[in-house]
């Protein structure tokens, strides 16, 4: 049995196409049942719903054998050094969905480039506290770090911050909170990850589904062109 980590919502929404360019139905609506283990028309192949952030968890320990993440849950998974001894993820594949992009912004009337000109300390919230400060760190800006768990935008509004580190895909929750983007980070896709133990474990059939992956990703990116 081969056992794949999806979260519900954008990344399982996104996954879907692939999954069904490559052959493979779930069985179930996660939005309409209760269940947290589906199984799909390829035999030997089930999903496990689990927190976005959860994947390189289940996925790290053998709770599932890959697994769908973003690159912000990853990144800030192995920031946190996590598991105690736990295998790296083996990672072998941009699926190229649930794209965004990882970026500072602040209030419409923060002077952002002033506050840096002047070495001035600013207060940062956000969910990616370990991608924040490597990112404020590279650029030797003196943050102080406010972890919250979300509605990042909420914190400059009500002067809690002066600045979040958020995910931004089209910009509009950010204008409707009167925020500008005032840096781009980086680029974020999801990613599929694999646990290396099971990879060699259970070879075939897990080369097998990589390449069905694969394969998928490539005929969206075509039709995409
Ligand atoms: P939860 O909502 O359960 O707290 P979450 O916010 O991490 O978890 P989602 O909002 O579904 O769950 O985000 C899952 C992943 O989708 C993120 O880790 C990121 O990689 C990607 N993502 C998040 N926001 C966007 C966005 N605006 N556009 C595209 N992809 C996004
Ligand atoms: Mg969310």
């Amino acid at each position: 049995m081969i056992t794949l980590a999806l979260s519900k919502g954008r990344i399982f929404d996104d996954s879907l196409p692939l999954l069904h360019a490559a052959g493979i139905e779930v069985l179930e609506d996660p939005e309409k049942s209760r269940k947290l283990i589906i199984g799909t028309s390829r035999q030997g192949l089930r999903v496990v719903l689990v927190r976005a952030t959860d994947v390189p968890t289940y996925v790290e320990h053998g709770g599932a054998d890959l697994g769908v993440a973003g690159l912000d849950v990853l990144l800030e998974h192995s920031a946190e050094g996590a598991a105690g001894g736990a295998t790296a993820l083996y990672r072998p594949l941009d699926l190229r969905i649930a794209r965004c992009r990882m970026s500072v912004a602040v209030r419409e009337d923060f002077d952002y480039a002033a506050a840096i000109r002047q070495g001035s300390r600013i207060r940062v919230a956000t969910k990616y506290t370990q991608t924040a400060r490597q990112h404020f760190a590279a650029k030797g800006v003196h943050v102080d770090l406010i972890k919250l768990y979300g509605s990042m935008e909420l914190a400059p509004l009500t002067g809690l911050a002066d600045a979040i580190v958020d995910l931004v895909s089209t910009g509009s929750t950010l204008k409707a909170n009167h925020l500008v983007e005032v840096e781009r980070i980086m680029d974020i896709s999801s990613r599929l990850v694999v646990n290396p133990a099971a990879l060699k474990l259970k070879r075939e059939e897990l080369r097998g589904l990589i390449d069905a992956f694969e394969a998928a990703v490539q005929a969206q990116a075509q039709a995409q062109a």
